[in-house]
């Protein structure tokens, strides 16, 4: 482990003070010398394995009071971006009206995680590349711009096929950004310049330059997340296929969320990737356009899982991640189809 500075703060405006680079610096403007710690279950263990380079953490801890309430009203919900996984995934709220927030994060990591894991430090996860979490290999543009990519014509099995490019084709791990983002979530921040929202679809960045994963300036805290109501929330499903049931990262996962008309119409359709598929969290507009005011059955659901998949660039050991893709959009897409007591 590299050594580093810790520093604990009371208020969101301290935190991103004490974050921020300054501007009279030559820091680069992408990526911070510091980073918040709550849970603590990926940075610290990225820490210790010296693959993430801040030199100073910021304990945020002490804002939970402040930042870590599930406020539940008629245009929608508001995470605060220090809420639990676990109490998110078990708050009635979100059970009966947002299902699958609550599907995907209790499929996420083990229960002890979920026990300190936090919302935003959810969607900030950054990808489980075994080349990016073992400092051995040279070869990472996202540990070390311009060194190379050492999953392209590696083992590549658990690497992704969509949103990728020459430089990089690691995966985002979250199963909580792909729900938030099939249901058109925006994101809170504070930052040096004030506080701003934007959808959560735009927070993860593209595979061009890999060392940049978010829009975040240096110093900018997420403080909540806000899911719009709509007539798609209750009917709305998470579909996580994974070498084992349980603490384990997906190898394809979809989001989906569903507006029926009585007869079975679609009128419509929110579905989102992630899991092994994706390089970021994912939108399939295509696919979503494919089942607007159709009946949702096998095979509408089937060619909407292919329309998500097309454009996938596999490496090798990945062949097969297009094919079980397009299969899980379609077993999610029935499954929330059949979901009943929804109104
Ligand atoms: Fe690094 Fe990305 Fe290549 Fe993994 S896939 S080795 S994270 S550049």
């Amino acid at each position: 482990m590299r050594p580093f500075v810790y520093s604990r703060v009371a208020t969101a405006e301290q935190a991103v003070a004490r974050a921020a680079v300054p501007a009279d610096t030559v820091e680069s403007a992408t990526r911070a010398p510091a980073q918040f710690l709550a849970g603590g279950t990926n940075v610290v263990d990225y820490f210790k394995l010296a693959c993430w380079d801040a030199v100073e953490l910021v304990d945020i801890n002490d804002l939970r009071d402040e930042h870590g309430a599930i406020e539940a009203r008629p245009d929608g919900i508001r995470f605060g971006a220090l809420v639990g996984m676990r109490q998110a995934a078990e708050d009635p709220d979100v059970v009966r009206d947002y299902p699958v927030i609550a599907e995907a994060l209790r499929q996420s990591a083990s229960q002890q995680i979920r026990n300190v894991g936090t919302l935003a430090g959810n969607v900030l996860q950054r990808t489980r590349c075994g080349y990016f979490r073992d400092v051995d290999y040279d070869e990472c543009n996202k540990r070390a711009p311009g060194s190379g990519c050492a999953a392209i014509g590696g083992p590549n099995r658990g690497h992704a096929v969509l949103g990728v490019g020459d430089r990089c084709i690691a995966s985002y791990p979250g199963d909580l950004a792909p729900a938030l983002v099939a249901l058109d979530a925006r994101v809170e921040t504070l930052g040096p310049r004030g506080g701003r929202t934007f959808p959560l679809r735009t927070l993860h960045t593209g595979a061009e330059r890999p060392e940049v994963e978010t829009i975040l300036a240096p110093g900018e805290l997420i403080t909540g997340f806000l899911v719009p109501a709509g007539p798609h929330t209750r009917r709305s499903t998470y579909v996580k296929v994974r070498d084992r049931e349980s603490y384990e990262f997906g190898l394809a996962t979809a989001a989906v969320a569903l507006d029926l008309a009585p007869d079975g119409i679609v009128r419509d359709a929110r579905i989102a990737l992630g899991g092994g598929l994706t390089y970021r969290p994912w939108r399939a507009d295509a696919a979503e356009g494919s089942l607007r005011d159709q009946p949702l059955t096998e095979e509408t659901a089937a060619a909407a899982g292919r329309l998500a998949l097309e454009g996938a660039v596999t490496h090798g050991d990945n062949d097969y991640l297009p094919e079980l893709g397009a299969r899980t959009v379609a077993r999610a897409l029935l499954r929330a189809a059949r979901m009943v007591d929804v109104t």
